[in-house]
């Protein structure tokens, strides 16, 4: 049966306040329940003790809590958790904790599914069916930051968008949601420890720029080659490199914010020095970091794994270039929820 209550937390928290106003009461009701809503993650009227019967009564009759629950959780032997995130409409997307040694990082999603094509990736695989409500996304951040305390005995530290669908085709939501994980009356997270990451959409880059935000950018990169882009990320066809690269410019000329490339190195594709030779050129204009990710294959031929040379290659070549280069070694390959991989396959 539709249930034709509205999601309480679609609410501000001024339209909280005046809700009580309407209904005779006090626009401090409105912060109580903002408090539970938010800083406390609550999901039930019911266990809103500081209220009284009336109101919580009062609130059953008018809102419902959509909310997720996480369907099942699966541990690789690495530590790694991915959850299966059912939402109130049935759908699932997933989310990973990945803990080291000294962080514990949330790698949430923004859609379910997505809107864009890479070759490489499991999710592109699913259309995308919805975006995500900014509390959807909050609630997986919650249900990760329970389960580093519970786990790792440590709360969450780092948060990334980089699980299923393309953050900024899900702009308002997303900025939305870190808004209320930053705000001290939800989550308090700090904007420095939260990164998102996109495959680079030249006009939403602007907008976070224009924006201010403090949170950082990172870029699924993969080549700095047009006619190699666009083989495997297809959209590069309506967003060219000219453009994105316009568009972190304004973004380094208004935040003056580092950027982070996300870059795997694949046999036959882009593991060529004409390959990383491109990649200097496109990011040298700025601080930057690539990050050189290790290949987690989703079962099609295409895609290899470069040999260790070519990373080598690369890292030297970024070096020389005074650009920060890590090697990412994937975590949670045994269950999926390794970068690229996320494609609800728990079920
Ligand atoms: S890599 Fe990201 S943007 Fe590309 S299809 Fe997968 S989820 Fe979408």
């Amino acid at each position: 049966m539709q249930n034709s209550k509205k999601d309480i937390r679609a609410l501000t928290k001024e339209q909280l306040r005046e809700f009580f106003v309407s209904k005779g009461d006090k626009a401090f009701r409105g912060n109580q329940v903002y408090e539970w809503l938010w800083g406390k993650a609550c999901y039930s009227f019911e266990d809103m003790t500081n209220l009284s019967k009336q109101t919580r009564q009062l609130l059953d009759e008018n809102f419902v809590i959509n909310h997720i629950r996480v369907d099942q959780m699966q541990r690789s032997s690495d530590g790694t958790i991915k959850n299966a995130v059912q939402l109130h409409d049935g759908l699932v997307v997933e989310s990973v904790l990945i803990p080291t040694s000294s962080r514990t990082t949330a790698c949430v999603s923004s859609q379910v599914g997505c809107s864009l094509d890479c070759k490489f990736c499991a999710t592109a695989k699913l259309k995308r069916m919805r975006n995500l409500n900014p509390d959807e996304i909050y609630d997986q951040v919650v249900a990760i930051d329970n389960e580093s305390r519970l786990y790792f005995d440590r709360p969450l530290s780092n948060i990334v968008f980089m699980g299923m669908g393309e953050p900024l085709m899900n702009f308002n939501n997303v900025l939305l949601a870190i808004d209320k994980i930053t705000d001290p009356e939800g989550l308090g997270m700090s904007p420095k420890r939260i990164t998102v990451s996109t495959s680079g959409v030249p006009k939403m880059i602007k907008k976070l720029a224009d924006d201010q935000v403090k949170f950082k950018l990172a870029v699924s990169l993969h080549s700095a080659i047009d006619e190699v882009r666009t083989s495997i990320m297809p959209f590069n066809a309506t967003f060219p490199l000219k453009d994105l690269r316009e568009a972190l410019e304004y973004w380094y000329q208004q935040t003056k914010s580092r950027i982070t490339y996300e870059y795997v190195v694949w046999k036959g594709i882009n593991d060529r020095q004409k390959d990383v030779d491109a990649l200097v050129q496109f990011c040298k204009f700025a601080p930057s970091k690539v990050n050189l990710i290790e290949y987690n294959p989703i079962g099609d031929d295409m895609f290899e794994q470069a040999e260790e040379s070519a990373i080598k290659m690369y890292q030297d070549t970024l070096e020389r270039n005074n650009i920060t280069v890590t090697v990412r070694r994937s975590r949670g390959k045994d269950i999926d929820a390794a970068c690229g991989q996320l494609a609800n396959k728990i079920a």
